[in-house]
């Protein structure tokens, strides 16, 4: 039996994350659920995983949560920061799935790891801003990680039984997101609408517009150096448009390895939960016979000049990432709230970049006041 604390529970992960559990009674209990929003859901599975501890976002959506709870089971209620750090660090908790969005993932990670929890990570944005801190103290805490970005699991399992020393390089798919065919004109006139209509996967809107600016692309090539201990420069970004071939691992011997499946994020979710054990779930293989062809081809850096940034983030490292990821947060709200268009994301990221002055390897201070500061400048930007 494994002991779960779920930080984001009613989003797109943390909803399939809970149809594994409930797929799987006999393997997973839930001892902490935290969320930002959404107190209706977040209610209806508290009665059904009955959790030991919930964290929400503030004062007021606790004692709203309180109000609204009239069955038999009666969590701690705790809130911010503070209790999604509870949350991670947990007591009776084996592991933490981190799927909460954006910046807010990283202290409630490091309590994890502080703690001596594995981590299940969704949350790439914690990576791209402190992966060295991250990593390094794993290491030192003797803390796994597992991926759940289908990307960093296909590659994670496409190194199983292999040597990371004979790897030498990764092909890391992308689907193109909805502009994959869009020419360049046609994208100032590019919708909120347009842009939360992703082909082929349905997620949360943040992931959905990074995903359609292709920055979702550039945050995992900074995820997968962390992860795999890779050079960026080793990293192939391939758009691959039927999201079949999750990534590839290329070796130095000519061999590459692939992991395929059905575009659902349960099969990298489970996986990252019961590793090394594979789980019963229902889905399919793709229908090979009908699909006849898998297409490969190169990003377009001139429509998405995502990729580049996030190369450029990868060279100059230090609070560079964080910047980058910070400008991205900001400018995709900004463009949710349609307080500017879609190709001023991609604006407002560089600029904010160009504005900063790299400071070489901060510490967890050294990053939050990088982030901060990104946000800021992005903000007067915008
Ligand atoms: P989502 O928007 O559907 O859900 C986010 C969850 O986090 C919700 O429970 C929300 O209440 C909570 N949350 C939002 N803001 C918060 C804050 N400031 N503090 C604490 N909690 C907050 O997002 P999602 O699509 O499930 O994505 C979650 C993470 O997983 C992201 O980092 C994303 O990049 C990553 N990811 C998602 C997918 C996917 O298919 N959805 C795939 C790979 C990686
Ligand atoms: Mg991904």
């Amino acid at each position: 039996m494994k002991h779960l604390s779920i930080l984001g529970a009613t989003g797109s992960i943390g909803t399939s994350a809970l149809d594994i559990v409930r797929m799987h009674p006999d393997r997973f209990q839930v001892k902490a659920l935290t969320a930002a929003n959404n107190l209706p859901l977040l209610c209806r599975q508290i009665a059904e995983f009955t959790p030991d501890m919930v964290a929400v976002l503030d004062a007021a959506k606790a004692r709203e949560l309180t109000r609204m709870l009239t069955g038999p089971c009666r969590p701690d209620i705790v809130f911010g920061n503070t209790g999604y750090v509870q949350a991670a660090a947990w007591d009776t908790t084996d592991i933490v799935l981190l799927a909460m969005v954006g910046s807010a993932g990283l202290k409630p990670a490091l309590a994890a790891i502080d703690a001596q929890k594995d981590i299940a990570l969704a949350n790439k944005e914690t990576l791209v801003m402190a992966g060295d801190i991250i990593m390094s103290r794993a290491r030192e805490k003797k803390v796994s990680i597992f991926p759940v970005d289908s990307e960093h699991s296909a590659i994670f399992q496409s190194i199983m039984g292999n040597q990371v020393r004979d790897v030498k390089q990764i092909f890391l798919t992308a689907s193109g997101g909805p502009f994959r065919n869009t020419p360049k004109e046609a994208f100032a006139k590019i919708t909120r609408e347009d842009a939360l209509n992703h082909p082929n996967w349905s997620m949360g809107d943040k992931i959905s517009i990074d995903s359609a600016t292709l920055m979702n692309k550039g945050l995992e090539l900074i995820e997968a150096v962390h992860l795999f201990g890779v050079c960026h420069e080793d990293i192939q970004v391939l758009i691959h448009p039927q999201s079949i071939v999750h990534s590839m691992v290329g070796y130095r011997d000519g061999a590459v390895m692939a992991q395929m499946g059905v575009p659902d994020m349960k099969q990298a979710i489970a996986f990252a939960l019961s590793f090394p054990d594979r789980l019963g779930l229902d889905m399919g293989f793709p229908d090979f016979a009908q699909l006849q062809s898998l297409t490969f081809h190169a990003p377009d850096t001139r429509r998405f000049p995502s990729l580049e940034l996030a190369r450029e983030a990868c060279r100059q490292k230090g609070s560079l990432p964080a910047v980058m990821n910070a400008a991205n947060e900001v400018a995709v709200q900004a463009f949710l709230d349609r307080r500017m268009g879609f190709v001023d994301i991609f604006r407002i990221i560089s600029a904010t970049m160009a504005c900063h002055t790299c400071i070489d390897n901060p510490d967890l201070s050294g990053i939050i006041e990088a982030d901060q500061w990104a946000r800021a400048k992005a903000e007067s930007l915008i």
